[in-house]
């Protein structure tokens, strides 16, 4: 029935880190119509698929509900026959101890064509983000990687271990924890030297990195002692010792930190990918959603008198977002605004603007209402109509200071946020370090769905955009510890990072 010919991108993950996928396979798994992928994918890159994607789980970890390999690669061959672009996503790269090739060799000979995108492999960026470069001139010209997969003390094994026990090289070893023993008494056997520093890196590249160091003579009572499990990497060489000076990663202020993120999932990506960069969990956990107004008739017949304003004044980038909307559906873009003066309360809706061709004539230094009402009498006269573009709930200074000064003010209503309910919320501000709030109302959406909102918070830092979002919670009862200085996402993550000491 279907005319299109299928194809398969065997694509690689990378090692966690959703960062660490490349462009390439950003752009196959964001126009694939179906996605199959196992365990080791984390989710921010599965959900780059769109909307509509067949998202098909095959699993892989121990005990779940899951394809064998045979029925995965059944799977592809029929996904891809049925006409249909199937990204196969796994785990680092594709071909180190991924079976990609067996993949890759059954869509040839069912005659499906395929493209092979390789992956940063976890053997190498593990070790990186715990501060092992898997070369160094003083140490090692060589670098091998295996799987410990097969135990030798059972007797089995096609491992080389008089090659691998050379002090010169580095030897990495994935799926090495259920053998390690075995591991570790071969490479003692042919003769490397107990002294040998030893790294083992687990969950590499994510917030829940941990990493153990020993040496060859005790990494398998550490082990024990510390119940360090997988999936992990095994380092064994001299570079170990170079983490002491390049360890980076662990070390960021906010590395490891569980951060709730408040804010609605359209704007939460952008902070939640920030909060990754910075070594942080992010736990998206929206209090509030934005919606129409009660009255959208109002501003759809406003922003249809564009031309009849002084100046229009946005206060967000969702104002941006619903006077565009309704520009369209009146069959206009931005040149609709013809001389109009254009003000933004901060530069995320400056760039709004940007991004749909308007340039601001005004942004005040500080993004609080107050210095717009300054910047905005100053840049205008008396009598001059000023559209206010805005949340249904905003506050009333800006209004009330500009008409005290003369100016003739429709104040419109853009959109309205509305709370979600998530009985679950309060279970994950309890589990997370930090707890962010974004705007005045995403603390009210808080408070509306968490009973004991100020007792559950208790033991987590509570972070506040700017002065206003921490005297909403003040005034609900909530402690808030740390107050960004700019009041963006960028400054409140800045704020964090000089605020909180691990
Ligand atoms: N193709 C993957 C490897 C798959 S085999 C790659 O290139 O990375 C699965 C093994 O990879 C795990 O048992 C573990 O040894 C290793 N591994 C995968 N992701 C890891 C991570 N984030 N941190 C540490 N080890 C990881």
């Amino acid at each position: 029935m279907n005319a299109r010919r299928g194809k398969v991108w065997l694509v690689g993950a990378g090692p966690g880190d959703p960062g660490l996928l490349t462009l390439k396979g950003a752009r196959a798994i964001g126009s694939c119509d179906a996605l199959v992928y196992d365990y080791l994918a984390s989710q921010a890159i599965v959900d780059l698929a769109p909307p509509d994607c067949e998202r098909i789980y095959v699993g892989k970890k121990a005990g779940a509900h899951t394809l064998t390999q045979t029925e995965i690669t059944a799977l592809i061959v029929r996904l891809a026959l049925e006409g249909r672009r199937v990204v196969r996503l796994k785990g680092g790269d594709v071909f180190v101890f991924a079976r990609g090739g067996e993949e890759a060799q059954a869509l040839y000979a069912a005659g499906v064509p395929f493209e092979i995108v390789p992956g940063i492999t976890s053997a190498i960026a593990a070790p990186a983000y715990a501060g092992i470069p898997v070369t160094h001139r003083d140490h090692n010209t060589s670098f091998s990687i295996s799987t410990g997969h097969e135990d030798p003390l059972k007797g089995f094994t096609s491992l080389d271990y008089a090659k691998l026990a050379n002090p010169k090289s580095t030897t990495i070893f994935l799926m090495a924890m259920g053998n390690l023993t075995g591991i570790v008494g071969e490479l003692r056997k042919h003769g490397l030297p107990d002294a040998t520093p030893v790294a083992i890196v687990r969950e590499g590249t994510k917030p829940t990195q941990e990493t153990l160091v020993a040496t060859l003579a005790t990494i398998v009572a550490e082990v024990e002692r510390t119940q360090f499990a997988a999936p992990a990497i095994v380092v064994i060489g001299n570079v170990v010792n170079e983490r002491e000076s390049i360890r980076w990663f662990d070390r960021a202020p906010l590395f490891g930190k569980r951060v709730l993120v408040t804010r609605p999932p359209a704007q939460g990506g952008d902070f939640a990918q920030q909060l990754w960069e910075a070594g942080a969990e992010p736990v998206l956990a929206p209090t509030i959603a934005i919606g129409p107004p009660d009255d959208p008739a109002a501003a759809a017949a406003a922003v249809a008198r564009v031309r009849d304003y002084a100046w229009i004044v946005f206060t967000s980038r969702n104002a941006v977002d619903a006077f565009f909307d309704h520009l369209a559906a009146g069959g206009k873009d931005a040149r609709a605004f013809g001389d109009v003066k254009v003000a933004a309360i901060g530069p995320k809706t400056a760039a709004a603007l940007g991004a749909r061709g308007i340039r601001v004539d005004f942004m005040p230094d500080a993004f609080v209402n107050e210095a717009v009402a300054g910047g905005l009498t100053e840049r205008t006269a008396a009598g001059d109509r000023v559209l206010l573009f805005r949340a249904q709930e905003a506050r009333d200074v800006l209004p009330d200071s500009l008409r005290a000064a003369n100016r003739t003010v429709d104040v419109v209503a853009a959109y309205k946020t509305r709370y979600v309910d998530d009985p679950d919320l309060g279970d994950k501000a309890a589990r997370a370090d930090i707890v962010t709030f974004t705007s005045a109302s995403t603390v009210r959406g808080f408070v509306h769905n968490v009973a004991g909102a100020a007792s559950v918070l208790a033991g987590a830092t509570v972070a506040a955009i700017g002065p206003i979002t921490a005297a909403t919670a003040r005034s609900l009862g909530i402690r808030v510890d740390v107050v960004a200085e700019e009041f963006t996402v960028e400054g409140l993550i800045a704020a964090l990072e000089a605020g909180v000491t691990a």
